[in-house]
């Protein structure tokens, strides 16, 4: 087994494995113990064909994924064991999905929410990115207040228009050498009303009430891919993984912190287009 490190989250490793380049397998090393990872893994793909897969809004957009037992002796268990996993059981569980930027071999971090992908004759490009609280109940925006506290310069929020987001994007990143036409089809795909970005809200929405699935919708990565020969985009979404509840502990921490925050320091809450919300 040949295994190549393609990406990394925080809690997991997402590798190619004997060259095949058309899926991916991502490993779980949120845990110290193997079987610790195993139990998540498998709960966690669970609810996600059970419950995410099901919300009508963004469920058809959801990735494929298929759970797989690796044995733990292999350069996929290995790899965990370098990361500090315990090797408990015989079989490590790992979710493998399609790779989804496969023939992008060129990538680049535009800012905390997005990245760019790729290839040498920018043809065929895939664009990453983070839109995080788009349904909102406070009187502030979480978005831009959060990146007004942690000073992270980000002069956007993915409730703009189309245009602004693109530009602050990818605009005013020195030498992108992407084709403009990237960012029409782009810009026209983000103003029709059922983009990515309206549906996310929706399932956000729909799932206001329920504190599990509202932090995985608040957290999912988009993938827009763009091909300059059909002109065609294709949407997926990713990271659907249930957090684990250190990390609610965490958000609310950050939501009473914002909160508390002086009235000038928060940014008004705003829906699509940037209008102030009213209601
Ligand atoms: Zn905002």
């Amino acid at each position: 087994m040949v295994v190549s490190i393609v990406g990394r989250g925080n809690a997991n490793i997402v590798c190619v494995v004997d060259h095949d380049d058309t899926e991916v397998y991502r490993i779980s090393v949120r845990f110290g113990q193997l079987s610790a990872n195993n139990t998540y893994v498998q709960d966690n793909y669970k609810y996600i064909d059970s419950v995410v897969r099901n919300i009508g809004p963004i469920g058809d957009l959801l990735v494929p994924m298929r759970i797989q037992a690796v044995p733990a002796i292999s350069e996929l268990g290995y790899l965990a064991k370098s990361e500090g996993v315990a090797i408990d059981e015989e079989y490590m569980s790992c979710i493998v999905m399609p790779h989804l930027y496969a023939q992008q071999n060129i990538y680049k971090k535009l800012d905390h929410f997005n990245r760019v992908h790729f290839n040498e004759a920018c043809d065929l490009v895939t664009w990453e990115f983070k839109p995080k609280w788009l349904y909102q109940s406070t009187d502030y925006c979480r978005n831009c207040s959060h990146n007004a506290w942690k000073g992270r310069g980000i002069g956007y929020c993915f409730l703009d228009e189309p245009s602004v987001i693109l530009h602050e994007v990818f605009e005013t990143q020195q030498q992108l050498p992407l084709p403009r036409e990237f960012l029409d089809d782009i810009t026209k795909y983000l103003s029709a009303p059922d983009n990515i970005l309206q549906r996310l809200y929706a399932a956000q929405l729909q799932a206001k009430d329920d504190l599990a699935l509202l932090m995985i919708l608040r957290d999912v990565t988009c993938f827009l891919s763009w091909s300059q020969q059909t002109r065609e985009i294709s949407v997926k979404v990713v990271d659907v993984d249930l957090k684990p509840m250190e990390k609610l502990g965490h958000w609310k921490s950050t939501e009473a912190a914002l909160s508390s925050l002086p009235n000038g320091m928060k940014r008004q809450r705003h829906d699509f287009g940037g209008t102030t919300h009213i209601n």
